[in-house]
């Protein structure tokens, strides 16, 4: 077998998780190491590249990277934040990096945020030294943290909330019971009656090993279950990533052009200053190729 040879001190190479991906991995030049350390339930490691900008890994898998960290988190909070007609209540599972935190602060009509986050000390970690990703959003009045288990955290919640977002890791370590059945159950349930929830899936590379099964069994608890597609140069080997939105009254596919641009230019605070979201993008991103159709 070929060997290839790189100095661990100056790539980083991506960790694929068991059974997914062998056949392709990243490499990221670190130009600066800022911080490492493994926390109670993971391995955080924050350094600078060129290109990229400033990277989180944890357990050696990219979270996000500068230079596309608003792809992720603009595509998850106003995908979802639009696509419902007054979401007041707002639950983000996961996310303590405060990216999607950021986005749903901008929405004037929402009245409450929960955040529940596992690991205590990812925010405070990412504010201080990726602090662009919050920008001051774990300040905003309407935030309500919790640290502990997201599955946990919603075994008493009832018809509760208007969207769910998860914002998770991939499905090994402590994300992993966010990908399965019990879970999907409890969502569901913490819903109101037209309530929504996104999910970040992974890779459309994974669709066969990860995101075919999620999507199972979303399909038999929401009426409307379908994709959003958008680019991460900085994930899975550039790869287009994948979103699952699911829905119980409202149907993501139906929402005219002219209703989003209503909602763009009148729930946001200040519409212009989004990097990577518009009304086109949002329908553009849920135009899929018939080899992802499931
Ligand atoms: N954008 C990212 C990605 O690509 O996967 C996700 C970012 S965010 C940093 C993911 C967060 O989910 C991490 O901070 C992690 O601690 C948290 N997390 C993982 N499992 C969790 C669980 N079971 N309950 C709550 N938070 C969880």
């Amino acid at each position: 077998m070929q060997k290839i040879c790189f100095d661990k001190d100056k790539w980083f190479l991506e960790t694929p998780f068991p059974g997914v991906r062998r056949c392709k991995r990243d490499l990221f030049f670190i130009q600066k190491e800022i911080f490492k350390k493994r926390t109670k339930f993971q391995e955080v490691f924050i350094f600078s590249t060129p290109g990229f900008g400033k990277i989180l890994t944890l357990d050696g898998i990219i979270q996000f990277s500068q230079l596309d960290e608003a792809n992720y988190h603009e595509t998850m909070a106003h995908t979802a934040l639009f696509t419902h007609n007054f979401p007041k209540k707002v639950l983000i599972i996961g996310g303590g990096d405060g990216g999607v935190l950021r986005e749903v602060c901008k929405h004037k009509e929402v009245e409450l945020i929960h955040l529940v986050e596992i690991d205590k000390e990812i925010p405070s970690l990412c504010q201080k030294y990726l602090s662009f990703v919050s920008n001051g959003a774990f300040k905003d009045r309407r935030l309500n943290l919790f640290f502990e288990d997201g599955a946990k955290f919603l075994e008493d919640k009832k018809y509760f909330y208007d969207v769910i977002m998860v914002d998770s890791t991939d499905p090994v370590g402590p994300g992993k019971a966010l990908f399965e059945a019990p879970f999907y159950n409890k969502v569901y349930n913490a819903l109101s009656k037209d309530g929504l929830a996104i999910f970040q899936a992974g890779p459309f590379l994974d669709l066969n090993t990860v995101i075919k099964k999620s999507v199972q069994i979303l399909k038999k608890l929401f009426k409307y279950v379908c994709f959003l597609r958008f680019p991460m140069p900085s994930y899975s080997c550039g790869c287009e990533y994948c979103f699952i939105l699911s829905s119980k009254k409202y149907n993501p596919l139906k929402i005219s052009k002219k209703i989003l641009e209503e909602r763009y230019k009148t729930r946001l605070k200040n519409p212009l200053n989004l990097k990577y979201y518009t009304p086109s993008i949002h329908l553009a991103s849920l135009v899929i190729p018939p080899l992802w159709q499931i």
